[in-house]
């Protein structure tokens, strides 16, 4: 597993949150309290279940709907433990898809993060129209920049997503 995972060019900002939930350190709800902080298990997206690293990544009603458009939904819907899920990513698909499967578990946590801090809550469009958020980073050690984008309607439903992996620098004006 571990060898084709470093043969997949992602970003190191990328690759660090991934393999802090494959080695179980992804701060998730579950995670801060087995480090003994006192917090609430309960996710705080959808607040339905706990936060595991599997469900913060797989299986939130958001997340789920990304892999559905990703990789045709759950293809292995018996596990609920991440590294399992990920060794069977691995084991399906392509190593372009791997990358594509990598980008977007670091833009699900990222939009997990967003909806925590409140600072940019997520929140309905009206009736027949679409919203489009974007959300991007840097990661000038690489020389690179990820973009992620999702389009959502007014019952919340994904209706595209995609991100972006750039090599490059971007000069970024502040005046
Ligand atoms: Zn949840």
């Amino acid at each position: 597993m571990w060898s084709k995972l470093w043969k997949l060019k992602v970003p190191s900002k990328v690759a660090h949150i991934f393999l802090r939930a494959l080695t179980e350190c992804l701060p998730t709800m579950t995670q801060l309290y087995s480090w003994y902080v006192p917090v609430q298990l309960t996710c705080p997206v959808c607040s339905t279940t706990e936060e595991t690293i599997f469900h913060a990544l797989v299986s939130t009603p958001f997340a789920t709907q990304c892999w559905q458009r990703i990789v045709g939904g759950n293809p292995f819907g018996s596990t609920d433990n991440f590294k399992d899920w990920f060794s069977n990513i691995l084991a399906t698909f392509s190593s372009e898809k791997c990358g594509e499967v990598f980008m977007f578990c670091w833009a699900i946590w990222r939009a997990r993060d967003n909806d925590r801090d409140g600072a940019s809550r997520w929140a309905r469009p009206h009736v027949n129209i679409i919203k489009v958020s974007v959300d991007a980073s840097m990661f000038s050690k690489n020389n690179a920049y990820g973009i992620g984008l999702v389009a959502r309607d007014s019952d919340g439903e994904v209706i595209h997503a995609q991100t972006w992996r750039i090599w490059g620098t971007l000069l970024v004006f502040v005046p």
